[in-house]
């Protein structure tokens, strides 16, 4: 005769856990984006304006569940917070493939030239700067426009350089960058995205350059120190 309590705690260790919320995302992705592709081909349909504003709602709202499913996604990562490889190119065709409804919206043209290269830094930290960027740059080109992102690597250095043809700065407003709030009014923003990916930078040793012109476009570059080849 065995007996025994069932304790449920000890079972739900941490790893279970982030197992949960990992395969709950990868869940939830599916019907959203059948909901997705079902809004865009209403959206080809003849439907009135209202109805339109509707879909536009909808279809917002369903990008920021998306959004949100993805933070919830990062946050369960075992390796959040922890110090590792990062392969860039990666990262960035992450973000870029998370922009894209956002850049479709805004008639964004992208440019990929990417090589492969690695940085020793938390992923999720860097995933989030460069998605800070790519979102200025978009933000950026309200009226369609192109985004170019480009690598170079060596031994010492992974940089990658943004360049987008959109409203640009002017030299007080370049100034400006990084400071905590500082946002323009037309921007929705909250004025955190270049001082929180100004320090991520910071943080691993890097810098960020920033050179514009108002009406022509920004290029944005950022330098980072290549991760240790392994001995
Ligand atoms: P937010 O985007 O929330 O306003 P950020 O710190 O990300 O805050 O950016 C601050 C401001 O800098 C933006 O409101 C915008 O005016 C300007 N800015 C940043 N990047 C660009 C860019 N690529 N092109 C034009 N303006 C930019
Ligand atoms: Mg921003």
């Amino acid at each position: 005769l065995h007996k025994s309590i069932v304790k449920v705690e000890k079972k739900l260790r941490k790893e279970s856990l982030y197992h949960l919320a990992a395969s709950f995302g990868h869940e939830m992705r599916q019907p959203l984006t059948v909901i997705q592709g079902m809004l865009q081909l209403i959206r080809e349909e003849t439907i009135n304006e209202r109805q339109r504003e509707y879909l536009e709602t909808a279809m917002n709202e369903l990008n920021r569940s998306e959004q949100m499913i993805q933070d919830y996604q990062l946050y369960a990562d075992p390796f959040f917070g922890k110090k590792e490889p990062v392969h860039i190119r990666t990262e960035i065709q992450d973000v870029v493939s998370r922009m894209r409804p956002f850049m479709k919206k805004n008639n964004v043209e992208i440019r990929l030239k990417l090589d492969e290269g690695a940085v020793h830094g938390e992923r999720l930290r860097l995933n989030q700067c460069f998605w800070n960027i790519c979102e200025n740059a978009v933000e950026s080109m309200k009226n369609g426009g192109t985004l170019a992102i480009s690598m170079h690597v060596n031994k010492k250095q992974v940089r990658v350089t943004f360049s987008d043809t959109g409203a640009g700065m002017t030299k007080e407003q370049i100034k400006r960058l990084g400071e905590p709030y500082f946002s323009l009014a037309e921007s929705k923003g909250t004025g955190l995205g270049m001082m929180t990916a100004a320090r991520i930078i910071e943080g691993i040793g890097g810098h960020m350059i920033i050179t514009s012109e108002k009406g022509k476009g920004t290029v944005v570059k950022v330098s980072l120190p290549s991760d240790r080849p392994v001995e």
